[in-house]
């Protein structure tokens, strides 16, 4: 992911200070997109241990050159195997109680290390790094506004390609090959393309259906740069809009902006997600919103916080966001509009820049 080494030096401070509250003196880090945030290794597998005086990042033969070049403030070191690696990392006697990613670690691998290590050693720790890396200082933010610039580039090459007879597949293909053509280094997630009935299904994968005059056609995609991803979904519809489908896109975009203006620092995830809600359930559609507001993006797609009714956080600045609710109506076509959001202390900028009026291709 490149980017400044002082960037890295914050993290890691941060982090530090945290140990006494979590019991700590050292923490190991087994996902690979804590271990990107924490020293810009992007190699898809290695161990980052945390001491107080140093950061070790532990990866095998074939990631030595590239560790050393992306993380040169850390201490890289070649392991054999994991266990091995683990082992002698921490085998000097000085860490008493080493943190470790409950999620990221596999049960097999965590009762390898139990057994070698002292009893009480190995302390499992959950959602370590989800309040630093939930707020995004002004790199990660450049590299968002950025994939979200190649998204918006590719799509509207892509709305030219739309007209009936294409497959959703055929679409799916271009857009993803465009992202790429305009500097995405993948595409944030499998690009969805589903129309007409296939709309109706939120996480529908683009098929061989041909788009017909008439259907609704949900694009949902996204572009990574410096390993942060963007995500939007727009809704079109084909020659023609009937007036149920007018009525189901006024309040599905009407849910979305009013989100959107009660975004800000301060604001609750779940008051969020319940004015969007609320928008739906008036107009009777509540049962057909099948899923959350939104959720944070950065290294990974979904990532802290969550927009839903069961979240418990709150808005801070600097947080990047999705507000995107949905209609769904089974058999028939669905509506969703996406888009990824800038928490500000007064209100949100909008990163993603393709208008969400109603567009009849
Ligand atoms: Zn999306
Ligand atoms: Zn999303």
């Amino acid at each position: 992911m490149g980017g400044e080494a002082t960037v890295y030096r914050q993290r890691l401070a941060r982090l530090l200070e945290r140990f006494p509250h979590l019991g700590v003196d050292a923490i190991l880090f087994f996902e690979m997109n804590n271990i990107c945030y924490l020293t810009g290794f992007t190699g898809s597998d290695g161990v980052f241990l945390l001491l107080p005086d140093k950061g070790v990042l532990l990866v095998d033969g074939r990631y030595v050159t590239q560790a050393g070049e992306e993380a040169p403030q850390s201490d890289v070191v070649q392991y054999r195997d994991k266990i091995s690696g683990v082992m002698s990392a921490l085998g000097g006697g000085e860490v008493k109680r080493a943190g470790f990613e409950a999620a990221a670690l596999s049960v097999e691998l965590h009762e390898k290390l139990r057994e070698k290590l002292a009893p009480g050693l190995l302390v499992p720790l959950t959602g370590v790094l989800t309040g630093l890396r939930s707020v995004k200082d002004g790199q990660e933010v450049a590299l968002l506004r950025e994939a979200a610039d190649i998204a918006t580039k590719a799509l509207l090459q892509v709305i030219e390609l739309m007209h009936p007879g294409v497959e959703e597949r055929t679409i799916a293909m271009e857009m993803d090959y465009r992202m790429r053509a305009l500097g995405s280094e993948e595409t944030s997630f499998p690009t969805i393309v589903a129309s007409g009935p296939n709309a109706a299904l939120p996480h529908a994968r683009p098929g061989p259906r041909k788009l017909e005059d008439g259907d609704a056609v949900v694009m949902d995609y996204g572009a990574v740069q410096g390993g942060y991803h963007s995500d939007e979904t727009c809704t079109f519809v084909l020659g023609r809009a009937g007036a149920k489908f007018r009525e189901v896109y006024v309040v599905v975009k009407d849910a979305h902006d009013r989100a959107i203006e009660a975004v800000r620092a301060g604001a609750a995830c779940r008051d969020i997600d319940r004015i969007a809600r609320q928008v739906i359930e008036k107009k009777g559609y509540g049962t057909y919103f099948s899923h959350g507001t939104g959720h944070g993006v950065g290294l990974d797609v979904h990532e802290a916080p969550r927009l839903s009714a069961l979240s418990d956080q709150i808005l801070e600045a600097g947080m990047v966001v999705t507000i995107e609710p949905g209609i769904y109506l089974p058999g028939q076509w669905g509506v969703r509009i996406e888009d990824m959001v800038l928490v500000k202390e007064d209100g949100c900028e909008i990163l993603t820049k393709i208008s969400k009026e109603l567009k009849i291709i």
